[in-house]
This record gives C-alpha cells, structure tokens and sequence, in this order.
C-alpha cells in the first residue's frame, strides 16, 4: 500500500486505504466525471505515523482508562488525544511524500501553493466509510505546505472526536482497528452547491432530486440553509419541481484572510433560484452517468465555479424502501431481510445484538450496543435503554412510555410490533428503522433521511431562525433538559412528571403517608429546578402528575393501586389529583419554593380537565400554598378530552392563561382509541378531521379572549400538523427534541406564506 494515491489510481474498491470519500472520487475520475483534482493521504499513513512516532500506545492507553458514558471523561480524553496528535511532528519521510503530492498537484493545475479542500476519509478494516459519515472533520481553503501539513494532521486528530469515539465504543468497533485516509483536492471555489441524489431517496422512484444553495455546498451538507429543491423526470429530464427557498447563509472564502467563512447572502439572491435550465439539465446528465456507472443509486455532492460542474463526493443510497432484498453485492449496502413490524416511533437507524426483558431482573444483560426488547418498557428500565442502541417493543402506539423516552433520549425505537419478544433470537444481530417501523435481520451501515418528525436541520443559524409562534419544546426526564435546551427552544411546553416520580420507587403518597412530604417536595425541586434553570428565563410549564394507576402500580406503596379494566379512561390527571390532594399540594410547594428562589419562569399546566370546576378546585389548592394563579404564576389546562375542548368557554370564564392540546390523548378520546393497543394502532391518527374541528374552535374562543394556545401532543412534531396551526393562528408549539429544528423551519415557512398571502390581497384590493 503506498503511502499516497492520486485519484486516476483508485477506484471504489480501494475503501480500506482511501476510505468511501477518496475510493469513490477515485472511481468517478477513472469514470472520466468532472472531480477536481487530486490525491488521497492514505490509511498507512496515518498508521505509520502514530506507530512510528510512538503515540499509539498513548492514544490506546488514554481510551481503555475512559469510561465513555461519563461525558466529561469522555471530552476529555478527546481533548488529550487530539492534544497529543497534534502536538507530535511528522516524520520528515512522511512529510515529505505528502508535501511532493501537493507541489506535484499544483504543478498540474498550474497554481503555485493552490488552495486545497482536505477531506477526512475515515474507514475501518472491512467496513465502508459510510458507517462512519459525518464524525470527521474537513478542511476548506488551505493553503500551502505548512498549512497543509498541519490540517492533515487534525484530519487525522479527529478519528478521536469525542462523538466518533462515542460511536465506535457503541458499535464495538476496535479503536486500534479503525483507520483514516484524507484527501486534498483543488478546491472549487463554488458559487453555488449542493447535493443530488439518482433516485428518490426514499421510494426510489426515477426522479433526480437536486437541493442547491449559493456558496461553498457545506452549506447544504450541514443543513445551515434550507436549499432549493428540484425535482427532475429522470427519463426525459423534465424539471418537475423546483421550489425556491429563503436562502440567508453561505460559505466562501474570505478575499482578505483566505479562510472559509459564513457570510449573509446577499439581499438581490436570497430568494433567487440557484439553477438555471443549462445547469440543472448538466447536473441531470451527469447523475444519470453516475447511477449507469455504478449501477446503482447515488447519493452524490457537486459544486459549480465559473459555470463548470465538478462533482465532489458520490457513494451508494442505502435508504430506498424498495430496496429491501434488493442489495446489490459488492456495493457495500447489505441484503435486508425484514424480520418483523411495528410502528416507527423514534427516528434513525440502528442494529445491535438482541436482548429480550422478561422483567426488570434481567436488565443488567443490556450492554452498551444492544437492542432492549420487551413487551412494553417501564421507568425501571431507563437506565439500561440508555445503554440500549435501540428499542423494540410488542406492544404500544407511538405515544406510549418506550416512544417517549426513546426520543428523548434519541434512540431509534420501534413499537408495537405484536411478536418481537416471541420471533426475534437472544443475541442475534438486528437492525431496526425508527422511522419505518421495520426490523431487520442483520447490521446496516447507514442513516436513513428522516421523515415527518426529523430533526433536518439543528444549527446555531436554524436556532436564529425568527418565528413568531413560539417553538418550544418538550422535556420528561429532567436530565435531558440541557439537550433540550440547546435546540434553542422558546421554553418547554411540557414538563412531564411521571419520570421524576417514578423514578424515585416509592409512590408519592406513600411518602406522605410516612410523614416525608418534605422529602418529595426535595425531590421534585431538585428535577425541576435542572428544567427551570436550564431554560431560564424562558417559561417551564410544569405539567401536575398525570398517574395511570397501571404505570403506578409497581412502585413501592403502589400495592394499593386499583385494578382498572381500562386505565386509560380511569383514574388518572386531575380527576385524582383532586381525589389526593395531598400530591397536588406538594407539587405546588416545591413550585412555590422555586417561585421563592427566584425561578419565575415556571407555569402550572392541569392535565385530563373535562370540567371548569376541576381548573377552579386546583386554583384553589394553589392558592392554599401562597400562589395566585394567574398573578404570581401562569395557570392553564391540557386540552386532551372532547369535553374539554367543547366547553373551552367555561374555561375561559372561570380563568387561565393558557390551553395546550395534549393530542395524544385528545386523538384516543375522540377516536376511542386506546394510544396503547397496538390491535387498533393503524387507526389512531391525529389528522382525523374531528379532532382539527375540536383544535379550530378552542383556538378561536381562546384567540378572541386573549388565551393563549399551544400544542405539546405528538401532533406538534410533525411538520403537516403544525402547518395547520399555525394557520389556525396557535400562540407556541411544543415539539419533542429530536423534531425543535424541523417544527421551526416549518413555523417559518408558513409564517411567511400568511405574510405573502396578506401582502398579495391587499395590492389586488
Ligand atoms: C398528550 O396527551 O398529548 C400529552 C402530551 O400527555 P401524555 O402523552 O403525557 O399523556
Ligand atoms: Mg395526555
């Protein structure tokens, strides 16, 4: 293997010495497809140089002492590995093949110390680079040998990226054992990019799809803007589609420093289209090369300078639905044979080794990796599906605990499947797509895109995005608060519970049977509190318990428990609230001694009211604690039963602040369906045209009394819903974490639809 590889030397084959990234350019060169030129530093180079130089052991001996769940420990061991890379001189014999490279490069682009893109091109032994896409840095503008040498160099400093790390502890794959190649290429220094794909990625349908932005295309890889998108007919290159987007970011090189930089685009090209008809047609014509070329779907990047088209990236689409069984061998997807089905209930791609959960005994067998299936999941088990790479479960709708927490947490999760526990085998490798509800037999390499409650685009610029319905966000488990918060959320729309209750094993009235409110209270300011100050002071709606007696049952002191036939519709949310006042008052004392210490941020949100007096009895007990509803603290209800919603006026007399539609909820009422039962889980829709009667008039009567709306349901994280609402003219949307960025661009979208809408009727007027 020779230490340096031009492109016109490599081919897709080459993935263990050049990575995806280099191997493939390599192949569409040798394909005669525009690439800008270049040459691949390859993986034993990299090899040789932390072997050589001794830091192997350094960097193995850092890893084995670093317990990576323990973030801080992990951070730092990134932190001393990349130091140490960093801080260690190249060998000169290697310098110097890397250095003849380039001036061999800028000798046949006829530039004298060119600008370069430097590329990490990370792979494992047998493994595509695919598997490790997006955790490695690249490098743009770079610009003769020092500089080149030294970005090499944190190329190959970020294998150790506390995420990459992360991943292939979770993955088991040996850190020794993963290597990197990088790539330096003539930079293009493109007026507009993008991406194109050869099929549609998700139905594999033959239409090119093209996203395009001004700029250097990192713009679109990183999601800060939001692309045109066009669609091209790929048989008679007709464009079908070409929707314009607001484009306010783009990526150049700075004349005075020659560093990248991110820029506003200019007023006169924000909401210009990128293509033009010659450039779209060309695109087309080389995606159509590519796909012959490799035989297969590609998911490519290209970038346009001085009306030439390169292409800078093309690897396989391994997402297609119609491409279960299909896989072609040698093009480093893998044969997918769907074990079983349920619905997709947290988003992403995962595999793991199955570990099926009788009950909560079992559940020191989860190891980091695996895939936790169970029946249903419950609050003991938390801790181990943090390990879990991912979830199955036989029963559940996507509103039920294991959907929930999985998003929270960001694990893919598939519920509902009827039979997993049965039909899936004890430490057999699975895969499971989160987003289709599939599992699959077997490892998959790739993220698939994401569909309706994708995270598309979480940036500090998609946060700067200025919405006027507020997006705010929804937390159940306090210690994902500060992840919550870094969406840049307007607050938390819902604050759950349950999960600091539940978590503490004992049943609450059990703690006030015992004479320990104050232990409670302690508690529930503690979890609280990391919500309250994480957001502050943007507003915590802290939603009062909300206790099925089922979930309630197993908790120490929960022996008492009724049995109910159907829990759902029983004793739980406000109705009990009221019953056991004794917990509802608790609650709002630890709201008051955080209220005392300053944390005015936090508002009172009643679950399950179907009648004004339950709103006017939980004011009262409020204000047995010293807290004026509406004065010192926002007071409002869930919308979650029909009742509710039909005498919204009631409410409004009586007093609130604000309403928030708990869809979950709201969707069974209506529909009478239970969200847990899985035998009715294809019928449980939140676009079923009652339930948006019910939303339209409570938004309405709360527009005219001056009340403000809000949804925390399901329904706020996915893109169609919210488009309604905010058309219906809600005040906030509460979407889970994992869907903030999504919602938000939404919001945008159709704020200014409205505008636009406004605007035109008055100039015909
Ligand atoms: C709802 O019912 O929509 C809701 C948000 O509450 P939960 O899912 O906790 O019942
Ligand atoms: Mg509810």
């Amino acid at each position: 293997m020779k230490h340096v590889e031009f492109f016109e030397e490599l081919n897709k084959e080459d993935v263990a010495i050049a990575g995806g990234k280099g191997a493939n350019l390599g192949e569409l060169t040798q394909a005669g497809i525009p690439v800008p030129p270049g040459f691949v530093i390859t993986s034993r180079t990299y090899q040789q140089f932390i072997k050589e130089t001794g830091i192997f052991d350094d960097i193995m001996d850092i890893l084995d002492a670093t317990d990576v769940n323990n973030n801080p420990e992990l951070q730092k061991a990134s932190k001393d590995i990349k130091k140490i890379i960093n801080g260690t001189e190249i060998p000169d014999d290697i310098k110097i093949l890397i250095i003849e490279a380039y001036n061999a490069l800028c000798h046949r682009i006829g530039k004298e110390n060119a600008l370069v893109a430097v590329r990490s091109s990370a792979t494992a032994e047998d493994l595509p680079e695919a598997s490790f896409a997006g955790q490695q840095e690249t490098y743009l503008n770079v610009q003769g040998e020092d500089d080149l040498i030294n970005y090499v160099r944190k190329c190959w400093a970020s294998l150790f990226e506390a995420r990459a790390i992360f991943y292939r502890e979770e993955n088991n794959f040996e850190h020794s054992k993963v290597y990197i190649a990088v790539v330096v290429q003539e930079m293009v220094e493109a007026e507009k990019a993008g991406v194109m794909f050869t099929v549609h990625p998700s139905t594999g349908e033959e239409k090119i799809l093209i996203e395009a932005a001004w700029g250097l295309g990192e713009a679109v890889v990183s999601g800060t803007v939001t692309p045109d998108t066009i669609w091209v007919d790929k048989a008679n290159g007709q464009v079908l589609d070409y929707q314009v987007s607001e484009k306010n970011i783009m990526f150049q090189k700075d004349p005075d420093t020659g560093r990248t930089v991110k820029i506003p685009v200019p007023d006169d090209l924000k909401n210009k289209k990128v293509l033009n008809t010659e450039e779209i047609a060309q695109l087309t014509e080389l995606g159509k090369r590519i796909h012959e070329h490799y035989d297969f779907p590609q998911d490519t990047e290209w970038a346009i300078e001085s009306g030439n088209v390169f292409m800078v990236q093309s690897r396989p689409v391994t997402t297609l639905d119609k491409m279960a069984g299909e896989a072609k061998a040698g093009d480093g997807s893998v044969e997918r044979v769907i074990i079983t089905k349920g619905l997709g209930a947290s988003p992403g791609i995962t595999s793991g080794k199955v570990k099926i959960i009788k009950n909560t005994d079992e559940l020191d067998k989860i190891q980091k990796g695996d895939i936790l299936t169970t029946v249903m999941t419950t609050p003991d088990m938390v801790p181990a599906m943090k390990r879990a790479n991912g979830i199955i479960t036989d029963e559940g709708g996507v509103t039920c605990h294991a959907a929930i927490i999985s998003r929270e947490l960001g694990i893919p999760c598939v519920v509902g499947t009827g039979d997993a526990t049965k039909i899936l085998k004890e430490n057999s490798v699975v895969s499971l797509d989160g987003n289709k509800g599939l599992i699959y037999e077997g490892r998959i390499e790739k993220e698939a895109p994401k569909k309706e409650e994708a995270t598309a685009v979480p940036t500090v610029v998609q946060q700067s995005i200025l919405t006027v319905t507020e997006v705010k966000v929804n937390v159940s488990m306090p210690e994902a608060a500060k992840k919550a918060s870094e969406t840049g959320a307007d607050g938390v729309g819902l604050l759950r519970t349950e999960h600091m209750m539940l978590t503490t094993g004992i049943h609450p009235k059990k703690f006030i049977v015992e004479g320990k409110e104050d232990e409670l209270i302690k508690i529930l300011v503690e979890n609280i509190l990391k919500v309250a100050d994480a957001f502050y002071p943007k507003p915590v709606w802290y939603r009062t318990l909300d206790a099925p007696t089922d979930e309630f049952k197993s908790l120490k002191g929960g022996e008492d428990e009724p049995y109910e036939h159907n829990p759902m519709l029983g004793w739980r949310g406000i109705r009990r609230e009221l019953d056991e006042p004794e917990i509802l008052k608790t609650e709002f004392k630890a709201i008051k001694k955080l209220h005392n210490e300053g944390y005015n941020n936090i508002g009172i949100m009643l679950p399950l009211v179907q009648h004004s007096d339950e709103l006017k009895k939980a004011k009262e007990i409020a204000r047995e604690v010293g807290l004026e509803p509406q004065k010192d603290i926002e007071f409002g209800i869930m919308v979650e039963t029909p009742a509710a919603a039909m005498i919204i006026e009631d409410f409004i007399e009586e007093g609130l602040d604000f309403v928030s539609f708990g869809t979950n909820d709201l969707t069974q009422y209506t529909l009478a369906i239970d969200r847990n039962n899985e035998n009715v889980a294809d019928l449980y829709t939140e676009k079923h045209p009652a339930i948006f009667k019910l939303i339209e008039r409570v938004i309405n009567e709360c527009n005219k009394a001056g009340v403000k709306t809000s949804i925390c349901g399901q329904a706020g994280s996915m893109p169609s819903i919210v488009e309604k609402l905010v058309e219906l003219g809600i005040t906030s949307i509460s979407a889970n974490t994992d869907a903030v960025a999504t919602v938000r661009e939404v919001v945008a979208r159709v704020e200014k639809k409205l505008l636009l809408k406004a605007a035109r009727k008055i100039i015909q007027e």
